[in-house]
């Protein structure tokens, strides 16, 4: 029985082996905590909520279930190519079809590392005018971050390992996990 039990809590995806880490129901109630606070703050401003796919697309389901307040919601994706020397790798943002301008907006991540992505998100948001853009992301992690970020809406804070797991990956795989798995062995 125990064998059983110790089976289920690691995963295996390719060479990489993960451990549970944040169990669901621990997920579920930051995430209740994150909507409580967006309920409460954006209230009367018709805010538009922006899915970053894929990673963060079990985190935006779980979040707009318990947000009440009237809003919109629309996904984008990052693209990512090759800039210059000094901008190193640029992701783009497509498939935004809705004016923003005038609008509040609250970008939903699934992770914040470094924060460049979510820095180059931002600019590349404010280009278009938005009345504000708030950031909610699943998780972050702070001793990684290389930029200012004002990060107001964050469900979780966890140490600087690989994590998969509640739509993160490991190379394409793990994103179908319930709970959060950290990497064990590297
Ligand atoms: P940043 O630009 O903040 O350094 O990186 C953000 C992106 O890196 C996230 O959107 C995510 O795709 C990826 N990332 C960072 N840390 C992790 C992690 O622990 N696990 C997974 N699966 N992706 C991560």
């Amino acid at each position: 029985m125990r064998q059983i039990y110790a089976y289920m809590d690691t995963i295996q995806i390719k060479d990489k082996t993960f451990a549970v880490s944040i169990r669901e129901e621990d997920i579920l109630k930051e995430v209740s905590r994150v909507a409580a606070d967006i309920n409460r703050d954006l209230a009367g401003k018709n805010p538009l909520f922006l899915s970053v796919l894929n990673g963060s697309f079990m985190f935006t389901a779980d979040l707009m279930k318990r947000i009440t307040i009237p809003c919109e919601i629309s996904f984008v994706k990052l693209a990512s190519y090759q800039g210059d020397a000094s901008t190193g790798v640029v992701k783009e943002m497509i498939g935004l079809n809705e004016d923003i301008t005038g609008r509040t907006v609250v970008i939903v991540e699934d992770i914040v590392d470094t924060g460049l992505t979510m820095q180059q998100l931002l600019e590349s948001l404010h280009t278009r005018h938005p009345q504000e853009v708030h950031i909610a992301t699943l998780l972050v992690k702070p001793d990684k971050l290389k930029v200012n970020l004002n990060i107001e809406y964050a469900a979780m804070k966890i140490p600087n390992d690989f994590i998969v797991g509640y739509g993160l990956d490991y190379d394409g795989f793990g994103r179908n996990y319930k709970d959060i798995y950290t990497v064990i062995n590297q």
